[in-house]
């Protein structure tokens, strides 16, 4: 069994469960904390005593947690249906409506809408009542950052969000909520209330272009940083990546929290193998009490 089988189906069961979180305690402890080098997580921990600006950059490894399938693992939304992946892509969203109605009918019962927030975003807030939180850079579209509490204003998401919808001719935007009322109302493929244009989620579907002003805000914080925290990404997807080297760059100190290597793990000062979890919770919380 892999990694990603664990964290998925840790979430699925934790879904079905009220006192979620209390009861994933038990399951973690059997688990252990052997993964996690105490030496390094000290480290850690005191590069973060000393930080002003902290700056945590979140992938699609933070959300596994709370049940959300990543893409291409084992359990990835697009390993199981491959026809998710040619929704995911903006020309044939925009070019068939066939891919569109079914994109409207998977969105209808998504995981993300019964979803909640798993002990790595809760850990964050400890972040945040430090008053050091300088901003959450994340490619997660599902909004669990907002939902945990985490103030909406530092929370930039790259890659989107699928809580709201978006016209593709006039970039009218409103709560998806709104929209896919209209779709179990029985139009499998609402068009645009003012244009008529064509409605997508708003979020960065492949071949469409990220926001110039969304990723300039994710570069200037990271710049700003005095310490960058990645967190649950592989860091393979760009620009987004970039904000570890260039954070580097200005001198931030770089830590790495992720169950597997990745593309960046050469230039971070400190890397923590293990369960974000378990690593978060510990990182935080020393660090926000001194
Ligand atoms: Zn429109």
């Amino acid at each position: 069994m892999s990694s990603s089988d664990v964290a998925v189906g840790m979430g699925e069961w934790a879904l079905g469960c009220s006192g979620r979180f209390a009861r994933d305690e038990s399951v973690r402890h059997t688990r252990g904390m052997e993964a996690v080098d105490r030496g390094q997580l000290e480290l850690a921990q005191s590069m973060l005593s000393g930080a002003q600006r902290v700056v945590v950059l979140t992938g699609a490894g933070i959300s596994t947690d709370s049940g959300i399938p990543d893409f291409r693992g084992p359990n990835g939304v697009w390993t199981k249906n491959p026809g998710a992946e040619k929704a995911s892509n903006i020309s044939y969203y925009l070019s068939d409506p066939d891919v569109r109605r079914a994109a409207w009918q998977a969105r209808l019962d998504a995981a993300a809408w019964s979803a909640s927030p798993n002990r790595g975003h809760l850990a964050i807030l400890d972040l945040e009542r430090s008053s050091r939180l300088h901003a959450v850079v994340t490619q997660n579209i599902d909004g669990l950052h907002q939902q945990a509490g985490t103030d909406p204003d530092l929370v930039i998401e790259v890659h989107g969000t699928i809580w709201f919808s978006r016209c593709w001719e006039c970039g009218d935007r409103r709560q998806m909520s709104e929209t896919l009322q209209r779709v179990r109302d029985g139009d499998p493929d609402p068009a645009c209330e003012l244009c008529g244009g064509i409605v997508k989620s708003d979020t960065i579907s492949f071949g469409q272009s990220l926001i110039p002003e969304v990723i300039d805000r994710a570069m200037r914080v990271s710049e700003e940083a005095d310490v960058l925290i990645a967190v649950g990404s592989t860091l393979s997807v760009y620009p987004v990546a970039n904000c570890v080297p260039l954070a580097k760059s200005r001198g931030a100190r770089v830590v790495i929290v992720n169950a597997e290597p990745t593309e960046m793990d050469g230039i971070a000062d400190v890397v923590l193998r293990g369960s974000i979890g378990d690593v978060l919770p510990q990182l935080f919380a020393q660090g926000g009490n001194t």
